[in-house]
């Protein structure tokens, strides 16, 4: 039997969608499936895996109107839904034009110290990838990795969320006619299908929190394979005095509550000098006060609902913590019930300091928290204090004083004279510091070459050695 899970439509609080949870025996066929087509899909060579991976993305793009709309209801949200498919579309064609620059061609190398051994490399990618992907951007982040895993030559199982999976029944039928149906399979569940999935892939690429990240990394030990971990962050944002206090002011409100803060790489943090603390708070409250719910039109306005009913209980419990501490709430503060669904205005926060929740969990909502220093050495040590080690962003004069600071921020992405900027630009490789992850960069070229296996061939060209050579 498999478990039916309810799933609630975020703007209006009702259960209006059905998933059946795909079960381990399920899984276990439709692995079995996948690796009988492996051979085949990396037979048929590089150019070959990209023209399919091309004819997806115009699919996808013929079909886009049912796309968004699919995934405005799994999120909430119209405007970020639609960019979010077109992301979608453009990463497929950007990894099919940029893969083949990217595949190695190995040649005999001669022994550097040893010169009667040569060898070749060859590049042998996992056959079987899984992938386990969050509610925040549902679909961007079932695509991430399962791409370039595709073009490397695995088939891919994708585990979508459990909150969010509707655009998956809507992208499956796309896949079934660019021919991928056995290359690209998505199941869907919750955590135990998400474990079933492990036990039978050779790979595994989670997005998620710290706590469920952790689950994955000792599963993928017991089995012995590579997990490739995208774990929660808490970003902080320094400004510095010589910054642009206008430019800094509307930095900090959109990188901190667009998509609802829902995002992994928002920031969370904000330090200021305190000699600008008075000025820079009264400018950050009268922006936020200026941005709109997108309710009840979900065409107006700039943020959405929280698209999982749990998280504002999380962000409302992390503000009343503050407010109990002695922060102040200059802006929103309150979840707000609209609809049936739950939503939070912008909410800056004032005198802070990192014995609140606020400034050491993970928030995942639209809250700017700020909190003044005095030199740049404390404001490096208060970015420092923190578990995660995700990004972070440096505010100051120009890229040249920015990237001085972000040298000292021990995170693995550090935007300069901006933030967040990893939600608008995947051409970097990075790593996470800390808490933040684990594994190779899904960003950059080893976005690609992290789905292949080194094998080498060694060859000697002389005798091969005998016992007597190493008698005593
Ligand atoms: P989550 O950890 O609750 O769930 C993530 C996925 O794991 C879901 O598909 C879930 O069903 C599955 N899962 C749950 N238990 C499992 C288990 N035992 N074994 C295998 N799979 C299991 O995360 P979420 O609440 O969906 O997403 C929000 C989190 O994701 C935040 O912490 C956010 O920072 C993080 N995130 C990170 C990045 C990044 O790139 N670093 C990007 C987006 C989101």
């Amino acid at each position: 039997m498999n478990e039916t899970i309810d799933i609630k439509n975020p703007r209006t609080g009702e259960v209006d969608y059905h998933i059946n949870a795909t079960n381990p025996a399920d899984i276990s066929n439709l692995a079995s499936r996948a690796l009988a087509v492996q051979s085949e899909w990396l037979a048929i060579g590089l150019e070959e895996r990209c023209k399919a991976i091309s004819t997806f993305a115009d699919l996808l793009e013929t079909h886009s109107t049912s796309v968004i709309r699919t995934l405005e209801i799994d999120t909430g949200r119209r405007m970020l839904a639609r960019a979010e498919t077109l992301g979608v579309i453009s990463n497929l064609r950007n990894w099919a034009s940029l893969a083949p620059t990217l595949m190695p061609t190995p040649e005999w190398t001669q022994g550097r110290a040893k010169h009667n051994f040569k060898h070749i490399n060859e590049y042998v990618p996992y056959k079987l990838v899984g992938v386990i992907s969050p509610w925040n951007f549902p679909m961007m982040l079932s695509f991430i990795d399962a791409i370039p895993a595709l073009l490397a030559g695995a088939v891919v199982m994708i585990k979508p969320s459990e909150v969010t999976p509707r655009f998956a029944d809507v992208v499956t039928p796309i896949i079934k006619a660019a021919g991928l149906q056995d290359q690209l399979i998505f199941v869907q569940g919750g955590s135990a299908t998400g474990a079933a999935l492990i036990d039978h892939v050779e790979c595994v690429c989670f997005t998620g929190s710290v706590p469920t990240g952790r689950k994955v990394a000792l599963k993928a030990a017991e089995n012995l394979i590579p997990a490739n971990l995208e774990l929660g962050g808490k970003d902080p944002l320094i400004i510095t005095k010589d910054a642009d206090l206008n430019a800094a002011t509307s930095l900090a409100l959109r990188a901190s509550v667009l998509a609802t803060g829902q995002a992994c790489q928002s920031i969370e943090r904000v330090y200021v000098p305190n000699a600008i603390y008075e000025t820079f708070m009264e400018q950050l409250a009268e922006k936020a006060r200026g941005v709109k719910l997108n309710y009840p039109d979900i065409s107006k306005g700039h943020i959405g609902p929280f698209i999982f009913e749990r998280q504002a209980s999380i962000v409302a419990a992390q503000i009343e913590d503050a407010k109990a501490k002695g922060a102040k709430v200059l802006t929103g503060g309150t979840i707000l019930s609209h609809g049936g669904g739950r939503w939070l205005e912008p909410t800056v926060i004032a005198s802070v300091t990192h014995d609140m929740d606020i400034m050491r969990e993970e928030t995942f909502g639209p809250v700017i928290p700020v909190m003044g220093y005095e030199t740049i050495e404390e404001a490096l040590f208060l970015a420092n204090d923190t578990e995660f080690g995700l990004s972070g962003a440096v505010f100051a004069e120009n890229i040249d004083a920015a990237k001085a600071i972000g040298k000292h921020i021990e995170a693995g992405a550090i935007s300069l004279m901006d933030g967040a900027l990893t939600g608008q630009y995947f051409d970097a490789g990075k790593q996470s510091f800390k808490n933040s992850g684990l594994g190779g960069s899904r960003m950059g070229v080893n976005g690609f070459l992290r789905f292949f296996r080194q094998k080498a061939y060694i060859a000697n060209t002389t005798a091969p050695l005998r016992l007597e050579d190493f008698s005593e």
